[in-house]
């Protein structure tokens, strides 16, 4: 993969960019390279797509701290899987170009059907629901076809008739200086058919609000701020020929009262004693899946870092598992009796190597 350009520079802002000028910059180069504009053009399109993932990034704080934090590395394995991975880059805008456009998603897009609005359902999940991934069933308001009418809006034997106003196209061309503007017909709603006998169940809208249980399958390895589209779960289109849109599901992970994550790898840090630590020993360390034993070497000092191979959690991308480890905390004794203050002051005169002696001799040789 070519290495990746750096977000600011990219959408060409300060590093402490205020988020009202990061999306005039955003929709300055939206506008300038939105597909629309450049039919068949690869280069625009990726430019397109490159602006589209910066801002996603730069916009959301939390990604925008991982980012400023770790770079493009950060991001990596947190869900965050750019154009070609399971996110839309398009659809996922849709509130967006909406803004910028005056027109929904789908709709900006050339003289397609519109296409419902996306959904966006935020999920906590417990540490290890992440790393072993889970099933949950949730409640999504929504608004669905109205099945009386099948969408059309129609009491049944009556069918829409044609806008008069804008013949049936949905929409007014209106010509501002150099720039052509395309606006909703503000009589049909660019629906382009005006409905005489309303459905009694939906009110001519063709869609009803309704919950719908949606099934949810969280795959192992997913992280803070990992992103699942489910397709075709958002809501229903305005027109009864159009699709669906996507419900995208965010996931944040509730910590672990041991365990901390950094990508696939699991941190844990374990008291030792000094004793433990000088003469080595065998403890019981806990892992993802129970525990295991673990030899600590003699001579381990403070902060040493030792590494279970594959006990960490499982990549989204390719299912391997990281590691587990394990930083090593050596706890000094706060409450010694007398015959152990007796023991460890032998013991400090028969310590030829004394850390005492060596701060001494380096304070001879300043
Ligand atoms: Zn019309
Ligand atoms: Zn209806």
């Amino acid at each position: 993969m070519t290495e990746k350009r750096d977000y600011y520079e990219l959408l060409g802002v300060a590093r402490d960019v205020s988020k009202q000028e990061l999306k005039k910059a955003y929709r300055k180069l939206a506008i300038k390279y939105h597909p629309d504009k450049n039919p068949d053009n690869k280069e625009a399109e990726d430019k397109f797509k490159e602006a589209s993932e910066a801002y996603e990034v730069l916009s959301d704080d939390n990604k925008r701290q991982i980012y400023d934090q770790f770079g493009h590395r950060g991001l990596e394995g947190a869900g965050h899987s750019g154009p070609s991975g399971f996110e839309d880059i398009f659809s996922s805008f849709g509130d967006i170009f909406e803004d910028f456009f005056g027109f929904g998603s789908g709709g900006g897009r050339g003289n397609r059907v519109q296409r419902g609005s996306d959904l966006r359902y935020n999920m906590t999940i417990d540490f290890m629901e992440a790393a072993f991934g889970t099933e949950k069933t949730i409640s999504i308001p929504r608004l669905d076809t109205c099945k009386e009418c099948h969408g059309s809006g129609c009491e049944e034997g009556s069918r829409p008739e044609t806008c008069s106003k804008c013949h049936g196209s949905g929409q007014f061309i209106q010509s501002q200086g150099f720039f052509k503007v395309k606006t909703t017909c503000p009589y049909c709603k660019g629906r382009g058919t005006i409905i005489a006998n309303p459905c009694s169940t939906c009110r001519g809208a063709g869609r009803v609000e309704k919950t719908r249980k949606v099934q949810v399958k969280i795959p192992a390895g997913v992280d803070v701020g990992s992103k699942l589209r489910l397709s075709g779960e958002g809501e229903a289109s305005p027109s009864p020929e159009g699709t669906s849109g996507d419900l995208y599901v965010v996931i944040n992970v509730k910590p672990h009262k041991f365990f901390q994550r950094d990508n696939t790898d699991i941190i844990c840090a374990i008291d030792i004693s000094f004793i433990q630590a000088a003469l080595g020993d065998e403890i019981s360390i806990p892992t993802l899946v129970g525990e295991e034993k673990f030899k600590i070497p003699k001579g381990t000092q403070y902060g040493d870092v030792f590494r279970l191979k594959g006990e960490g959690i499982a990549s989204l991308r390719t299912g391997r598992r990281g590691d587990q480890i394990i930083k090593v905390i050596i706890k000094t004794p706060t409450k010694l009796n007398s015959k152990q203050i007796e023991l460890l002051k032998k013991f400090d005169k028969l310590d030829s190597n004394k850390i005492s002696n060596k701060l001494k001799n380096l304070f001879k040789n300043l």
